[in-house]
């Protein structure tokens, strides 16, 4: 047998190994007896749940260790695999818990290898003295037309420092963490091929929290505004370095290449997380719903004794297990260096946030009246559910990528 590039290949398999199987046992235990009993009182309260991420931290699952070797997992699954389990518990307390490892991996894309040993660590903090990680893109005139941001990045080159201005928005743990990863722009001519990425060091002067949003769903994960006035960050703060960037930057005025391929590989790599956060969200509600239909009689029978309700379940069951599978396929090519030649990590995050906005929709008409009430946590995961179609690239931005790939053509 051989795979497309000619390589011999030993088998093929969809068990995942039994480290991943140990992971996603330890961490459905926490989402189970810790997360989920926790989520309507969080949901409520509209505030970072401390308490949760101390006892994440105390068992090691809030720290870098876990994510550093969930990332690095040999078959690229560790990351999906974790991330469904905890967001099965509940979805806003999970991002208040994996907001931070979505900060680090652009210090990860972005930077070099000593500003992610400086850098990371500081994000997740100790068991004793947690920190947050915050990654700053959206504006509120870019959002998914990212080449408009306006967020300046000037050098002063008598200081080696950099001088940020702005308004960020929509940013999780914006204000609140101690790291923040700001995407400026260097040169606003070139569009999104000007920007470069920031580190802003905690306690820097100049950064303040804006506004906190009232959120639909995923009310336990701090969202807000975040303004930066004369913020100054050493040179050494610029992801990459300021080589690296003069270098891209000069490729670009000559209209050469401009490394877009190689930033277009980190995104589609980092989508399958997401894809997996709304499986793990689309598979709580369907539990609920088929548990609560096998048991709830009407006309003397069980609900899922209906045709018509055993085909919905039918149908939420197939599309989170396609759903899953998308999402680990793109996940194993990310860990193997394969080229996402069709966007196949677009396609995990397309797909997957689709399925929990279908499921989480029919598994409240399935609990009827009771659906509709705060009583039943299905009501939360249904309002919780439509941000994975919003956040890290609209479900039409995802349609527009997997388009140009399919097409090769520059659809607009
Ligand atoms: C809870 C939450 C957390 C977030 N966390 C972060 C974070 O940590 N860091 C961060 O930087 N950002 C974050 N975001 C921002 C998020 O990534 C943006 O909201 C998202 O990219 C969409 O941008 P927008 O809200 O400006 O919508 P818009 O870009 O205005 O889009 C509005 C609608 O128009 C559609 N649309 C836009 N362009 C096109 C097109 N060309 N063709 C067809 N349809 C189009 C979109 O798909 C969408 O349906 C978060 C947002 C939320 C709500």
């Amino acid at each position: 047998m051989s795979d497309s590039a000619g390589e011999a290949t030993p088998g093929f398999s969809l068990e995942p190994s039994a480290d991943v199987r140990d992971v996603r046992d330890w961490a459905h235990g926490f989402a189970r007896d810790v997360i989920r009993p926790a989520a309507a009182e969080w949901d409520e309260r509209e505030e970072t749940p401390w308490p949760i991420l101390q006892e994440a931290a105390k068992i090691g699952l809030y720290s870098l260790d876990f994510f550093a070797n969930q990332w690095l997992e040999p078959s690229g699954i560790g990351i999906p695999v974790a991330f469904e389990e905890l967001y099965w518990g509940d979805p806003g307390i999970a991002l208040a818990i994996t907001g931070t490892a979505l900060a680090a991996v652009s210090v990860a894309g972005n930077g070099t290898q000593e500003q992610l040993f400086e850098w990371v660590p500081q994000m997740f903090g100790t068991a004793d003295d947690i920190r947050l990680g915050a990654f700053c893109s959206s504006e509120p005139d870019a959002g998914s037309d990212v080449g408009a941001i306006r967020t300046r990045a000037v050098y002063d080159a008598a200081k080696d420092e950099w001088v940020l201005n702005g308004t960020k928005t929509w940013a999780t743990n914006g204000g609140i963490a101690d790291v923040h990863v700001v995407v400026a722009s260097v040169d606003p001519e070139l569009g999104s091929r000007g920007q470069a990425s920031f580190v802003v060091p905690p306690r820097t002067p100049g950064l303040s929290q804006g506004q906190k949003f009232a959120k639909h769903g995923i009310r336990a994960s701090h969202t807000a505004e975040v303004v930066l006035q004369d913020v100054r960050v050493p040179g050494s703060c610029l992801l990459g370095g300021k080589e690296k960037l003069d270098e891209r930057l000069a490729r670009v005025r000559e209209g050469r290449r401009s490394g877009g391929q190689a930033a277009m590989k980190t995104f589609e790599a980092s989508r399958p997380s997401v894809g997996a956060m709304a499986v793990g969200c689309a598979r709580a509600a369907f539990e609920y719903a088929r548990d609560y239909t096998a048991q709830r009689e009407q006309f003397g029978r069980p609900l899922a004794e209906n045709q018509a309700v055993a085909f919905t379940l039918a149908d939420m069951a197939t599309r989170i297990d396609a759903a899953r599978l998308l999402v680990w396929r793109a996940a194993w090519m990310a860990r193997n260096d394969k080229e996402f030649a069709q966007a196949e990590g677009s396609m995990s995050k397309l797909y997957a946030s689709e399925t929990a906005t279908f499921v989480t929709q029919n598994a409240l008409r399935l609990l009827g009246g009771n659906g509709y009430t705060r009583e039943y946590p299905v009501e939360r995961w249904h309002r919780d559910a439509t941000i994975f179609t919003i956040f890290e690239g609209a479900s039409e931005i995802q349609r527009l990528i997997i388009g140009r790939a399919v097409t090769g053509l520059p659809v607009k």
